[in-house]
């Protein structure tokens, strides 16, 4: 029997909502806003609950499930409701004007691209190995809440960063699944006609294929490039696979794809950003190729080109020490970057590897990617304030001559993307107080309504987060027993370890010798004696992975698992396999106490610590990396003095000692301390003063604002002005500094006078400048920090001479006499007011 037309026409009216409907599960998929919003959760539960719990990956789900399922959940009137109602938030959220529209229209700045190595968005997207890729996810999708025009440039690893298994005896195997990009939520990037868009790369005598792909994160977009193009050979193709995988030669290459390839990416879709932030060394390269850009929109040599574009480039170093950088050796580097420094650049090999080194006439020197980046940027950034100060020791190379504290670096402190990292409980808490968008504008009501919540509200939504984290314990221990083959009746035994009441200690990080992993079993006995107390029990959970080659911190992974096994602990702590991000999610929304044991001054910032905030867990941490800027005696606890100490072996001792002590003294106490209705009031004010004052400061909607305002803002001015009118300004500044340095050396002192009278001193000072005309320079009086006398820098005057007097001139300056006069000594420096001195121009002279 043939349909009838109103069955037909019903048919058709079906397969377009059908069609719709799939496009609309599609868009929503893809964006990986579902990693913090938590609005379409019920969706991708409906459509399959297993695959849902165990992956939490929206895409993988679209990508296996049956349409027929969709049919019959379309047909749900509910669930179409909800479809519809959630991609009419996600487009409204896209577009919507955010705090960045609001606060600085008009201000010129239209993109930003975020270049990082890594990438920690969601485990659904596995491109990262620890703290940088969490900076650099969570300021990401920062920016797309504030509506900072950020894209992030990164690589598409192959297998990414090895995952830890660890065998019954206590060894880590480390294992690389591969990342299938089908499964993965992004999609390749396509050129207008459909095409996927393919860039081209040289290496030496190879022309290699790049692939671009697109990930949507809210507002703002990732880019990522991988080689694993059938038309590579297969060694270039592999050279994508792995994050920090290989030798230094991989490595180089990977940087060139990310650095290079990711420009030519960004210019090959019609944008060519105005702010560069280079999140750490490796991606360095960037600035090269945008130069080259310049050089060839421009017509104008490199050194012109890199002056012009500079202004525009931010550099944030994330390593504590010299050693943390990559350095690649120089034969390596010529050989890799001859053609492109002669044919692209139009510079020497030599003039090439010396913006990588900190004495450009030394040729063994190596290859330093994090000078590059200096010397490429138009300012600098740590991550913290102690950070700043170590910083400046790894780059005072440098800046020879240069006081420490003038080594041209700032910080702007590290934050985490709260929504990320808050539990379910402690969202329902936050936006009771302080509302839904509470994270998409300033920040200024928080603190306050925070403090107005009920003491029983707060331990409500603590009790709530780990009971869940208790839960979620208990299920992975069962499957850690399961995989190492454990008899069924242990693995039912494991429902019963841990208690939803007990004090709840955490400890996860990566395992690296100077994190101190084994801080805490520094006296096992001690340990055990807190965690088998009766009356007031504690319990801890140990996570983190050693890297593959580093045995020593793998032998402390052995050391916490052994631990784990004795009888009379067995059931208060464990060790959790595979640290990754969604352990790490449930591991800070459930711990009443996370515990961080770095020995300084090696933890450039830290972010775990920030993440337990918005859940109402405390820190008890050693004073370093963001924790020497938080810490306060009413919000969570420190061991160390804030020093750095030679002896480390009496150190780790002595630190271990107080860390028991707090624990014995005032953490377990203060926590079984209850009222009549069982809320341990102390502790609540506790994490009330933690939460209140410290989750908005630690938050990436701060730092992202910061950035913003105190760089991207900035750099965009600075930028425009030296790029206007095909570089003129750029042009001008070089002839400058290319005066500058050539006078120089002839620039001397002469006699310098002091005399005291009515409590002044007065020094005067010859100084021949020969060509250097006296705009160009500033002659100033210095006096190095002494005692209780800080620093003193004031500028000397020029006096103006009776008769002209072929290059000297005289100066002046009066200071009070109270520190004695042979504190104080004149320099000379350059000065410009469109350059920043010393990071563009290092000239300096000392009187003596
Ligand atoms: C937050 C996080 C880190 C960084 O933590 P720190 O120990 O503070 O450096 C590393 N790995 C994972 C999986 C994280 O979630």
């Amino acid at each position: 029997m043939l349909p009838s037309r109103g069955e037909v026409e019903g048919r058709v009216q079906n397969q377009t909502d059908f069609k719709e409907a799939f496009d609309a599960l599609r868009e929503l998929a893809l964006d990986v806003r579902w990693s913090w919003s938590h609005a379409t959760d019920t969706i991708w539960q409906a459509l399959d609950a297993e695959m849902w719990a165990l992956t939490r990956n929206p895409w993988a789900i679209m990508r296996s499930v049956a349409r027929d399922r969709i049919r019959t959940l379309l047909s749900d009137p509910e669930f179409s409701t909800n479809l519809n109602a959630q991609l009419a938030e996600s487009r409204r959220l896209r577009l919507a004007p955010g705090w960045f529209q609001e606060t600085h229209p008009n201000s010129g700045l239209r993109t930003v691209a975020y270049f990082s190595a890594e990438f920690m968005l969601d485990e659904a997207l596995p491109l990262y190995s620890g703290g940088l890729g969490n900076v650099a996810g969570d300021q990401l999708k920062a920016a797309s809440d504030l509506g900072v025009p950020v894209v992030g440039v990164g690589l598409l690893y192959a297998r990414g960063y090895f995952r830890q298994s660890i065998t019954p005896d206590g060894r880590q195997e480390a294992l690389y699944p591969v990342n299938e990009p089908d499964q993965l939520p992004l999609r390749p990037l396509r050129e207008p006609s459909g095409e996927w868009l393919r860039l081209e790369l040289e290496l030496p005598g190879y022309r290699l294929w790049v692939r671009t792909w697109e990930v949507q994160v809210g507002r703002t977009k990732l880019f990522l490039l991988d080689l694993n193009d059938p038309a590579n050979p297969p060694a270039y193709r592999c050279i994508t696979s792995e994050l920090y995988g290989d030798g230094p030669e991989t490595r180089l290459k990977q940087e060139m794809v990310l650095g290079i390839g990711g420009w030519r990416l960004l210019r090959a879709i019609g944008l060519n950003p105005e702010i560069c932030h280079l999140n750490e060394g490796h991606v360095a390269f960037a600035t090269l190729e945008r130069a080259r850009f310049f050089m060839q929109d421009h017509g104008v040599p490199f050194a012109e080109a890199l002056l012009a574009t500079r202004a525009g480039n931010l550099f944030t170093t994330h390593t504590a020490v010299t050693e943390g950088v990559d350095r690649f050796p120089p034969d390596m580097m010529a050989r890799f970057f001859r053609r492109y420094a002669e044919k692209e650049l139009g510079i020497s090999v030599e003039e090439f590897l010396a913006l990588g080194r900190s004495d450009p006439r030394n040729a063994s020197e190596p290859f330093n990617m994090a000078y590059l980046a200096v010397r490429a940027s138009g300012a600098v950034t740590g991550v913290s304030a102690p950070h700043e100060r170590v910083s400046k020791l790894v780059f005072r190379p440098l800046f020879p001559r240069w006081p420490l504290a003038e080594v041209p670096i700032g910080h702007v402190t590290n934050g985490v993307h709260v929504p990320t990292w808050d539990s379910a409980a402690a969202d329902t808490f936050w936006t009771e107080v302080a509302g839904k968008d509470r994270w998409r504008g300033d920040l200024a009501g928080h603190e306050a309504a925070i403090r107005d919540a009920p003491p029983a509200r707060i331990w409500q939504m603590r009790t709530e987060g780990r009971r869940q984290l208790v839960e979620e314990v208990r299920g992975r221990c069962a499957r850690q027993l399961a995989e190492d083959g454990a008899p069924e009746a242990e693995i039912d035994a494991v429902h019963a370890i841990f208690d939803s009441d007990a004090l709840t200690l955490g400890f996860a990080r990566r395992f690296a010798t100077y994190k101190r992993p084994d801080l805490l079993l520094f006296d096992p006995e001690r340990l055990v004696h807190l965690l088998t107390d009766r009356q007031r029990p504690v319990q801890l959970i140990v996570a983190g992975k050693a890297h593959p080659r580093d045995i020593a911190s793998q032998a402390l992974i052995k050391l916490w698992t052994d631990f784990t096994k004795r009888e009379d602990v067995r059931s208060r702590v464990v060790f959790l396999r595979d640290y990754n991000m969604q352990l790490a999610q449930q591991l800070v929304q459930g711990v009443d106490v996370w515990i961080n044991t770095p020995r300084r001054p090696w933890e450039a910032s830290g972010t775990s610590g920030m993440k337990v905030l918005v859940n109402g867990g405390l820190n008890l941490s050693e004073i370093d990396g963001w924790w020497a800027e938080a810490f306060a005696p009413d919000v969570g606890w420190a061991i160390g003095d804030g020093g750095e100490h030679d002896d480390i072996i009496d150190l780790d001792r002595r630190e271990a000692v107080e860390l028991y002590a707090h624990l014995e003294r005032d953490v377990v106490p203060e926590f079984y301390e209850r009222d009549a209705s069982g809320v341990p009031l102390r502790w609540v004010d506790r994490i009330r003063e933690s939460m209140a004052r410290l989750t908005p400061r630690f938050s990436a909607n701060r730092a992202v604002r910061e950035y913003t305002e105190d760089f991207y803002l900035p750099g965009v001015r600075a930028h425009a002005a030296r790029t206007a009118k095909g570089g003129e300004a750029a042009h001008a500044l070089c002839q400058w500094k290319a005066q500058v340095s050539r006078c120089w050396p002839h620039v001397h002192f002469g006699e310098i006078r002091t005399t005291t009278a009515d409590g002044e001193h007065v020094f005067s000072v010859e100084v021949y400048l020969g060509d250097v005309p006296v705009e160009s320079v500033r002659v100033e009086l210095y006096a190095d920090a002494v005692g209780r006398w800080p620093v003193f820098k004031g500028g000397m005057e020029r006096l103006l001479p009776a008769i002209p007097s072929d290059g000297w001139n005289l100066y002046s300056a009066h200071v009070p006499a109270e520190r004695p006069v042979s504190d104080f000594t004149a320099r000379i420096v350059p000065f410009h007011p469109d350059l920043s001195v010393p990071l563009e121009a290092g000239e300096i002279l000392w009187q003596r």
